[in-house]
């Protein structure tokens, strides 16, 4: 069985070996991120492109995603590179003062707001929630603090506010070049960062198309005041990220298990793609292992229904980057095998609003019920097989499309394989059988399988779905008879 979930592997310095990124995608990558908290344009650009050839040099697809830094607050560098904090001590986040020379007594933060966005009585999380700060008193420039746990604190760690409410927009200046450079690199997804509400996703939205972007957005749900406004965002996007790590620091990291399910079946239900992200296989930086609450993890995250699990320092600058995705990519499919989900209940008491949603959902209903071999959604956005991945169900679903674009957009839908496919024909019974000789001739069917085909009327025309056809490989009508056409 082909593994439904997807794979979302960062590249990094430790992927530029272009042996070990040959291996990452036999080992199963299915999108490669690009973090745009690291590196020059140029060395993302290099990256983008060379992972494209050599997708194509394995016969993969492989889709890009731009990661945007976002505002992420950091403390500056230290005279020392680190300090080491005491718990009661005093510590001084100082917006004045000098960004390399930090010490034991005070340190400078990039970001000027800070000392506006906070007040006597906060938590401030530092270095992902390990150093944790008291607000003691707000003056000037300067944040004086208590600390409440101590510990090691090196150069530019990040900064977060217990329960959200910093006033960065989510996005910097940086991250408004940053797009274009993401427009310009052909990103089949834009990931903004920090992102408080719809507006900010309209936002990057608008700067990337202006930019020339074709790509989805996905949505990085990691502020806690992105939770109360949580269906306009998804609205706003293709794609959410449950973007566990800063999300953790500012919610608490005993939400965000009840979080992650319900964001994933939100998303579902809304039609969008949802990722996971964070930690999912952290011990695996250093060990050709993951731990059993790491399996753990990722099996769960599958279960609740997850389009992609997400791998970032694991395979940028981890030991073990092929092995990490071996890994994952035999968890998810241990767990889609135990689970060949062939019921759902989605949107068994909603009205559908457009023609291809209704062949959708009649298709994947015929699929789970009539022991069909595979789906052949001839599809030109791919709208259709976003619609039909959003169904439980055992059954791939192969997006045959000319354009490459769409061919990577679903590299991220669970359960949709991209295909690429020219029809030249308006026959429609030739087109069928093109249609059905090309998964025969990748082995994704055999005779006496049966096989739904959907397909628009007019071939080429944006959500244009309103034909199913269930044929059976091996005794489909001759395409020169035209009594046996649709
Ligand atoms: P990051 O986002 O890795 O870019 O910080 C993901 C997260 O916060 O979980
Ligand atoms: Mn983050």
């Amino acid at each position: 069985m082909k593994r439904r979930t997807k794979i979302v592997a960062t590249l990094g310095p430790r992927s530029d070996d272009l042996k070990i990124l040959d291996k990452m995608i036999e080992a199963g990558m299915d999108v490669a991120r690009l973090n745009f908290s690291h590196d020059p344009y140029e060395k993302h650009k290099e990256r983008a492109e060379t992972v494209r050839n050599r997708a194509r040099a394995h016969g993969r697809q492989v889709g890009v995603v731009v990661d945007l830094q976002g505002p992420k607050i950091r403390v500056d560098a230290f005279e020392n590179g680190s300090i080491e904090l005491y718990d009661g001590d005093t510590f001084i986040l100082d917006a004045n003062h000098d960004p390399s020379l930090g010490n034991t007594e005070r340190v400078g933060i990039a970001y000027k707001e800070l000392p506006n966005d906070v007040q006597r009585g906060d938590t401030l999380l530092l270095n992902d929630g390990r150093i944790v700060l008291w607000v003691d008193e707000v003056n000037g420039a300067e944040i004086r603090c208590r600390v409440t746990v101590g510990g090691e604190l090196s150069n530019r760690k990040g900064i977060n506010k217990q329960g959200g409410g910093l006033s960065a927009p989510a996005l910097t200046d940086k991250d408004k070049a940053d797009i274009i450079s993401a427009a310009k690199l052909d990103a089949d997804y834009l990931a903004v960062s920090f992102v408080r509400n719809a507006e900010d996703v309209h936002e990057a939205r608008r700067l990337f198309r202006e930019a020339g972007g074709k790509g989805g957005i996905i949505a990085k749900v990691e502020r806690a005041e992105a939770m109360d406004v949580l269906d306009e965002i998804i609205e706003a996007s293709d794609a959410i990220m449950v973007a566990r790590g800063d999300l953790g620091v500012e919610i608490g990291d005993e939400a965000l298990p009840p979080v992650q399910k319900m964001m994933i079946a939100k998303a579902r239900t809304m039609n969008r793609v949802v990722i996971t992200a964070t930690q999912m296989m952290e011990s695996m930086i250093e060990s050709p292992i993951p731990t059993r609450a790491e399996v753990f993890d990722v099996a769960n995250a599958v279960l609740d229904g997850t389009d992609a699990v997400m791998l970032s320092a694991e395979t940028a600058v981890g030991k073990y980057p092929d092995k990490v995705i071996a890994a994952m990519d035999r968890i998810c499919r241990g767990v889609e095998e135990q689970r060949a989900v062939t019921k759902s209940d989605h949107r068994i008491d909603t009205k559908f609003s457009d023609t291809d949603e209704a062949i959708a959902m009649a298709s994947m209903y015929t699929a789970n019920h009539l022991g069909v071999k595979a789906i052949a959604a001839l599809t030109e956005s791919g709208s259709t097989t976003l619609w039909m991945s959003r169904i439980s169900s055992g059954i791939p679903i192969y997006a045959m499309t000319r354009h490459v674009d769409t061919r990577r957009k679903v590299t991220l839908y669970r359960g949709v394989y991209p295909v690429s496919f020219e029809t030249t024909t308006e026959d429609h019974a030739q087109v069928n059988k093109d249609a059905i000789d090309e998964l025969v001739r990748r082995g994704a069917v055999r005779d006496g399988d049966l096989v739904i085909i959907t397909k628009g009327d007019l071939m080429g025309e944006h959500g244009g779905t309103n034909a199913m056809k269930i044929v059976e490989v091996g005794n489909m009508p001759d395409p020169e008879d035209k009594a046996g056409i649709e």
